[in-house]
C-alpha cells in the first residue's frame, strides 16, 4: 500500500514515569509524533531511550502517565488499556522475544484461536479453517503446525506465530517491538521479507521499533531517534542517513556498519561521545545530551531545547538549530 497523507495515529505529549525506590524513573518524557496510513515509522535509539515503553504505552500494557492518542480521531482515553474493544482489535503488538510471548501449555491453534474467539473478526465460526489461514498467511503449513506447542518449533517459527496473532483481529496497525532481535541472522531476513509482503497484502501501518540502523534504513518511511525519554530527531528515512542534524544521531550513525561505497561515503565521520548516559533516574538539567555531546554550548547545561522544523518534515531537538525568533 502507498504512504497515504492521513494520520493514522497521533501522539501528542505522551509521557510514562515510573515510581521506584531509587527515584521518578522518566521513561518516556513528552513525546509527541504522527504515523500516516500505510507507512513504516521507525522508532531507533539505545537501550534505555525508552522506545520499546512507548509501543507497551500505546499498546495498553502501561497506563500513560500523562498525554493522549488518537487513533484516527478516536481518542485512547486516559488508560489506554480501558480503551474500547475496536480499538483493541485495530491496534496490535508483536513483541521481541516469542520464546516468552506465546504460552507454553497452549498449542498454536488454541494460541491462534484465541483472539478470533475474542474480537469475532470476520473468520467466522470455523476456528480450524480460520486458524489454518493465520498459519498459511504467515507461510506455515497448518498440516504441520496446528498441533504444535511453542517449544517444539524455532525461534523464527514462534515469531511467525507471534505475528499470525497479531494479524488475527485484522488490525490495521502493527506495532513491531524489535521483532527480529533476538532471532538468528538467517532468520532475521525471512521475516522482515513476511513483514514486508503482509503489510503490502493486509493495508498495514507499523511502528517498527530497533537498536539496528542498517535495519533501520531499509525497513522504515521515516525515523525518529529516542534518547533519555525524548526524541531527538524525526526525518524521512533517506533525509535521516544522509543530512542527520542532531550531535546523537550523527553519533549513533557513525558507528554503523556500511555495505556499499554509497554508504560510506554518505557516514558520518566518527564522532565520539564523551561521558557515560546518564541514570533515567538522574537526567541531567538542559539538554538530556549535553553530558556527551562533542558540541555542547553554554546554553545546552541551563535551557532544554524545543523541536524545530529545519527543513518539510525533518524535526531537531537542538540548541544548534534554534526556531526561528529565538
Ligand atoms: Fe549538543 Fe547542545 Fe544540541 Fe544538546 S542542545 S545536542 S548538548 S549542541
Amino acid at each position: 500500500m502507498t504512504v497515504m497523507n492521513e494520520d493514522i495515529l497521533r501522539v501528542k505529549g505522551l509521557v510514562k514515569h515510573f515510581f521506584t525506590r531509587l527515584g521518578t524513573v522518566r521513561a518516556v518524557d513528552n513525546v509527541s509524533f504522527a504515523i500516516r496510513r500505510g507507512e513504516t515509522f521507525g522508532l531507533v535509539g539505545e537501550s534505555g531511550s525508552g522506545k520499546t515503553t512507548v509501543a507497551h504505552t500505546l499498546v495498553g500494557i502501561y497506563k500513560p502517565t500523562g498525554g493522549e492518542a488518537y487513533f484516527r480521531d478516536q481518542s485512547l482515553g486516559e488508560d489506554f488499556s480501558h480503551r474500547s474493544k475496536a480499538l483493541k482489535k485495530n491496534i496490535r503488538i508483536v513483541f521481541q522475544d516469542p520464546g516468552s510471548s506465546l504460552n507454553p501449555r497452549w498449542s498454536i491453534k488454541q494460541i491462534l484461536e484465541l483472539p478470533l474467539r475474542i474480537h469475532r473478526t470476520s473468520y467466522g465460526k470455523n476456528h480450524v479453517e480460520a486458524v489454518s489461514e493465520l498459519l498459511r498467511m504467515v507461510e506455515l503449513p497448518p498440516e504441520e503446525y496446528l498441533y504444535k506447542y511453542p517449544q517444539a518449533i524455532g525461534g523464527g517459527e514462534k515469531q511467525m506465530v507471534a505475528i499470525a496473532r497479531a494479524l488475527a483481529t485484522e488490525p490495521d496497525f502493527v506495532a513491531l517491538d524489535e521483532p527480529t532481535s533476538a532471532l538468528d541472522v538467517s532468520i532475521q531476513a525471512k521475516i522482515i521479507k513476511l513483514l514486508t509482503r503482509l503489510q503490502k497484502k493486509l493495508d498495514l501501518t507499523y511502528l517498527f521499533i530497533t537498536h539496528d540502523l542498517s535495519l533501520m534504513r531499509n525497513m522504515a518511511n521515516r525515523v525518529a531517534i529516542m534518547y533519555l525519554g525524548k526524541i531527538a530527531e524525526v526525518a524521512p528515512t533517506r533525509e535521516f542517513f544522509q543530512k542527520p542534524l542532531h550531535p546523537y544521531t550523527n553519533m549513533l550513525l557513525s558507528s554503523i556498519p556500511v555495505t556499499s561505497d554509497e554508504e560510506e561515503k554518505l557516514k558520518p565521520k566518527q564522532i565520539r561521545s564523551t561521558g557515560e548516559i546518564p541514570s533515567p533516574v538522574n537526567i541531567p538539567p538542559g539538554c538530556s545530551f549535553h553530558l556527551r555531546c562533542p558540541r555542547c554550548m553554554d546554553i545546552c547545561s541551563r535551557l532544554d531545547p524545543v523541536m524545530t522544523e529545519k527543513e518539510a518534515g525533518h524535526w531537531v531537538r537542538c540548541h544548534l538549530y534554534p526556531a526561528a525568533g529565538q
